[in-house]
C-alpha cells in the first residue's frame, strides 16, 4: 500500500497542478475572449508604432453580418490624447474596443493604427501596444500580487505596490489577511466588483502600454473613489502622453476628454468634439448630458 501511495500522491499533485494551469488558461481565454478565426496574415509585419493614432474608415461590422452593429463608421482617435465613446446601451461602444484589439475583423472599411491596416500587422505586436480594462475582469485563482503582475510578469514588488497605490487599492489590499499574498479568484477570497476593477486598473498601469482602453472601468466604484482614481489615471496618461479611449455611462468621468465621440443607431451621431463644443452644438450629447445631470439630481 505504501509503495502505491507515493506515486498516487505524486500523480495527485501533478493532476492538481495541471488542473490549476488549465484553469489559468481558461481565465486567460476569457480575459482575451480569443477568437481563433482571426489570424496573422501570411505577410503580416510587426506594427510600426509611432504615436498610436487610430482611424476607423467606413467601418461596417456585425457579429452576424445580416445584423450590422456599426454602419459605415468613420472617426479618428488622436495619438497621445484622451478620447471618450458615449452612446445608448447596446450601440456598439464595447464592440469598437473589441475591433481595435482585433478580436473580430470588420466586414467592410478598415481600421488603421499609425496608418497601418490592423489586418496587415501581427496580432502579437498589435496587442502588445494595447492594454484593456474590460467591463468584467477575470481574476486568476492566485495571489493579488500575481493577479497584478499578469500585467508585466517581471515587475518588482515595489512596482506592484506603486501601481496599486495609484489605482487606490493598496490600503484595501493591506487590510486583507495576507496582504498582497491573499489568494483571490473563484476559490480564493471573494472581493467586490469595485476591488476587482481597481486590480484590473493596477494590472494595466503596470503593463504601461502606449494605448489604453477602459470599458466602464470604474462603474462599480462610489463617486468619491471614482473621482480620485480618474484624476490619478488622467494625470498618468497626460504625463506619459498615452493614447486612451474611455467608454463610460457616467459622463462625469469623461467630460474632460480631448474628444468625445457620440454613437447612436450604429453611426457617429454628430461631429466629435470636446464637452463644451458638443454642449454648444445642442445635439445628441447635450441631450445625454441633460439626462445624466437629471439622474444625479434624482440620486441625491
Ligand atoms: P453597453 O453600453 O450596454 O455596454 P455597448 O454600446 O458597449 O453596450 P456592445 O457591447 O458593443 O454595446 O454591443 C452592441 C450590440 O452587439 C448589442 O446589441 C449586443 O447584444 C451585440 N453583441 C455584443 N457582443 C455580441 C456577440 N459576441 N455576439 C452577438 N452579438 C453581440
Amino acid at each position: 500500500v505504501f509503495q502505491l501511495s507515493v506515486p498516487l500522491n505524486f500523480l495527485g499533485s501533478v493532476y492538481r497542478e495541471l488542473r490549476q494551469s488549465l484553469l489559468d488558461m481558461e481565465t486567460l481565454f476569457n480575459l482575451q475572449k480569443v477568437n481563433i478565426a482571426v489570424k496573422d496574415a501570411p505577410y503580416a509585419k510587426p506594427l510600426d508604432f509611432k504615436g498610436g493614432e487610430i482611424k476607423f474608415e467606413n467601418v461596417t461590422f456585425g457579429y452576424h453580418p445580416e445584423r450590422p452593429i456599426l454602419k459605415n463608421v468613420s472617426f479618428t482617435i488622436p495619438a497621445g490624447k484622451k478620447t471618450a465613446i458615449v452612446g445608448p446601451s447596446g450601440c456598439g461602444k464595447s464592440t469598437i474596443l473589441r475591433l481595435l484589439f482585433r478580436f473580430y475583423d470588420v466586414q467592410s472599411g478598415r481600421i488603421l493604427v499609425d496608418g497601418q491596416d490592423i489586418r496587415d500587422v501581427t496580432l502579437e505586436s498589435l496587442r502588445k501596444a494595447v492594454g484593456v480594462v474590460p467591463q468584467d475582469t477575470a481574476l486568476f485563482n492566485n495571489t493579488i500580487e500575481h493577479n497584478i503582475k499578469y500585467g508585466r510578469i517581471d515587475a518588482t514588488h515595489e512596482e506592484v505596490v506603486a501601481v496599486a497605490k495609484r489605482a487606490r487599492i493598496h490600503d484595501t489590499i493591506m487590510s486583507f489577511p495576507d496582504g498582497y499574498n491573499t489568494i483571490v479568484g473563484e476559490r480564493g477570497m471573494m472581493i467586490s466588483g469595485g476591488e476587482k476593477q481597481r486590480l484590473a486598473i493596477s494590472r494595466v498601469l503596470l503593463k504601461d502600454p502606449p494605448q489604453l482602453f477602459f470599458d466602464e472601468a470604474t462603474s462599480a466604484l462610489d463617486t468619491h473613489t471614482e473621482q480620485a482614481l480618474m484624476s490619478n489615471i488622467s494625470s498618468i496618461l497626460k504625463e506619459k502622453r498615452r493614447t486612451s479611449v474611455f467608454v463610460a455611462h457616467r459622463l462625469r468621468t469623461i467630460f474632460d476628454s480631448d474628444q468625445i465621440i457620440v454613437l447612436k443607431d450604429g453611426t457617429v451621431a454628430e461631429p466629435p468634439g470636446t464637452h463644451e463644443q458638443l454642449i454648444n452644438t445642442g445635439g445628441v450629447y447635450s441631450t445625454l448630458w441633460g439626462m445624466f445631470i437629471h439622474s444625479l439630481a434624482f440620486c441625491t
